[in-house]
């Protein structure tokens, strides 16, 4: 749980290297089969619970109440239920018909970016609080970057009735102050983290030092598909709704599965609950899409794929943008959300498996993407999935005419400031 990278003297578990993997089918078919994860929370070589002793009870029990909810029809309820009223699901799935034009494809998006709190994350942040209520703890600490897994989690705290404490790096502190504010008036109580790197790195271990203190009377309600197990699976088993409703959908109102799905990848919660719905569709092509920054030089992206290697964050064996001495790299990405130097490990398998293909697209292709979902869509959509639109443009060139479908994960308001600095409209 260190955010010193691995391969650790004296852990032995750290020394995995990805030639753990069979057959890619066989593989998969693990996965789908719900083999994966295993007993100890991997996924092949990947995933893991590198954690201190003490959070081994919590996390066992959490594992426990988790796998007993989810085959409970009262809790299926509920939480169908909550996400109805509360969040408003189903969200909708549009042909994008002037993108299409434009970029000579046929693009569907799904439009997450309608979800209570206008993104992906409440998805989660509600599944989570609902199942605290079952864990009986008394009260919900959480991590948060940029303030969004924070105001989701904030915002799930006062529907279902927990108190909330949510630790935040003092430079995101002076950084987000409207998030900040939005979290307060929530109730929540935002701890700034002034250890470490002072932004989400140091959040996440802060947290996971507090839930220690306490892992019986407090639930760590983690915001990303990243973390000991079981939080990758926990986190994409509440995204994976996602995945399910669109696949329905684009049968519905296409009448045919898509030729590409596509989804930004910060920690990958999004993208692996919408990747979910199409992973035993095999005539799927799968993309993720990282965030390529201003360029392949080390701190100037965030592109964990492309340029990582195995090692240990947070609490997992996954992908990692480390330094030659297996420090955790700097990052950059002109998306908050996807500015992480690791992923979840379940991406780090559907990559070394080659179910999913990881990609890159610039912050100038991104901004260049956003302007054109705004001007031919109407629709002002988050940095993040603004990657993929780029990802989906810079395809389109070799795949004239054919359908791809992109989780529009979140709206961009959050983001105004950053526009009006980088590309300020006159
Ligand atoms: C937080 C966030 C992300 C990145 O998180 P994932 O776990 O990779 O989904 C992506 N998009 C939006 C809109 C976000 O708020």
């Amino acid at each position: 749980m260190s955010s010193t990278a691995a391969t650790k003297a004296g852990n032995p578990e750290a020394d995995f290297s990805v030639s753990g993997l069979g057959n890619p089918q066989e593989e998969l078919g693990k996965l789908l089969s719900g083999q994966y994860p295993d007993a100890r929370g991997r996924y092949g070589p990947f995933g893991g619970r590198f954690v201190p002793e003490t959070l081994m009870g919590a996390i066992t029990r959490l594992e426990e109440v988790a796998k007993a909810a989810f085959v409970d029809p009262a809790f299926a309820a509920e939480l169908r239920d909550q996400q109805r009223v509360w969040i408003g699901r189903p969200t909708p799935m549009m042909r994008a018909e002037g993108l299409s034009k434009e970029w000579g494809v046929d693009l569907w998006l799904k439009r997450e970016e309608l979800a209570h709190t206008g993104a992906h994350k409440i998805n989660n942040a509600l599944g989570q609080a609902l199942l605290a209520k079952r864990l009986g703890v008394k009260r919900i600490i959480a991590e948060t970057g940029a303030g969004q897994h924070g105001v989701a989690t904030a915002a799930a705290c006062a529907r279902v009735g927990f108190p909330c404490r949510v630790y935040m790096g003092a430079q995101d502190v002076e950084r987000q102050a409207p998030n900040v504010q939005r979290m307060k008036r929530l109730g929540a109580e935002v701890v700034p983290v002034t250890s470490g790197d002072q932004t989400l790195r140091a959040a996440i271990d802060e947290a996971l030092r507090h839930w220690v203190s306490d892992p019986m009377g407090t639930h760590y309600l983690l915001g990303s598909a990243v973390g000991p197990h079981p939080f990758p699976w926990l986190v994409r088993t509440f995204q994976s709704v996602i995945g399910t409703e669109a696949r329905a959908q684009m049968l519905q109102q296409a009448g045919r599965l898509p030729d590409a799905v596509f989804a930004a990848v910060g920690g990958g919660s999004n993208a692996i609950g919408f990747f979910h719905g199409f992973l035993g569709d095999s005539q799927v092509q799968i993309l993720g899409v990282e965030a390529g920054g201003t360029s392949d030089e080390p701190g100037m992206h965030s592109a964990t794929m492309a340029h990582g290697r195995p090692g240990v964050l947070h609490g997992c064996y996954s992908m990692l943008l480390q330094d030659e001495a297996g420090q955790v790299a700097d990052t950059h990405s002109i998306s908050a959300g996807l500015d992480y130097p690791g992923v979840g490990p379940e991406h780090a398998f559907l990559h070394a498996i080659g179910r999913v293909k990881y990609v890159r697209a610039t912050d100038a292709q991104t901004l260049e993407a956003v302007n054109a979902c705004c001007r031919h869509e109407g629709i002002l959509p988050a940095l993040e999935p603004s990657h993929a639109l780029a990802a989906v443009r810079n395809w389109a060139k070799a795949n004239p005419g054919k359908t791809a479908l992109v989780n529009l994960c979140g709206r961009g308001d959050k983001d105004m400031p950053i526009l009006m600095k980088h590309a300020p409209m006159a």
